[in-house]
């Protein structure tokens, strides 16, 4: 893997442990040589992540919209900062560029990014995994959600699997390596 997408809270949470899981993200990536795509921002964990990643030395990418550049919450240190019009546009930049996809603990945005990200591939629109970073429990009660909606037949077993869940780091990374989509899901095998 070249690249992969993390998104991630622009707020640091409550626990001491989210910030620590983005350092260690963003400096695992480093040191394999794994490029950081990301929303651009430097608050919260984004910031973090952003930081841990440069200060080892990785190469981070950050596509952020216009409108939040703006409002002087962009990263101002990146190597490489791609200003988009709009939000639509950052999202399909993101996923253009990245291998594969991680989310870290955050809010209305994350569940955003990363319930797109897996929609499309649930229609198979792309066969990128993507890769859920369950730190202190924070996605149980979401993944309890998930498998609701399975059982009540809203989301079928094989897209429930496209949910690649650690809780540690590395691991998640080796998962994303090895991933093999699902047969069930036909790739389209055109651009998003
Ligand atoms: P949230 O989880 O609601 O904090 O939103 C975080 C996600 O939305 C990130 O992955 C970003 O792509 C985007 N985002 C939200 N707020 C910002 C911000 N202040 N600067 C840059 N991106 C942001």
């Amino acid at each position: 893997m070249k690249r992969i997408a993390v998104f991630c809270g622009s707020n640091k949470g409550t626990r001491a442990a989210y910030a620590a899981a983005a350092e260690n993200l963003g400096s695992q990536l480093a040191k394999r040589g794994i490029e950081l795509v990301y929303g651009g921002g430097c608050v919260g964990l984004m910031g973090i992540l952003a930081d841990a990643a440069l200060k080892n030395g990785g190469h981070v990418i950050g596509v952020i919209p216009q409108s939040l550049v703006i409002r002087k919450v962009v990263h101002k240190k990146l190597p490489d900062l791609r200003v988009v019009k709009s939000m639509h546009e950052r999202k399909a930049l993101i996923a253009e560029l990245s291998d594969g996809f991680i989310a870290l603990p955050g809010g209305y945005g994350t569940c955003e990014e990363f319930c797109e990200v897996l929609a499309w591939s649930q229609l198979g629109y792309h066969q990128k995994p993507f890769g859920l970073l369950d730190v202190a429990g924070f996605y149980r009660p979401m993944l309890q959600f998930f498998d609701h909606a399975v059982a009540e037949g809203f989301i079928r077993p094989a897209h429930r699997e496209l949910i690649l869940v650690e809780e540690d780091a590395e691991k998640l990374l080796h998962r994303l390596e090895t991933f093999q989509p699902p047969a069930e899901v036909k790739w389209i095998k055109k651009p998003l």
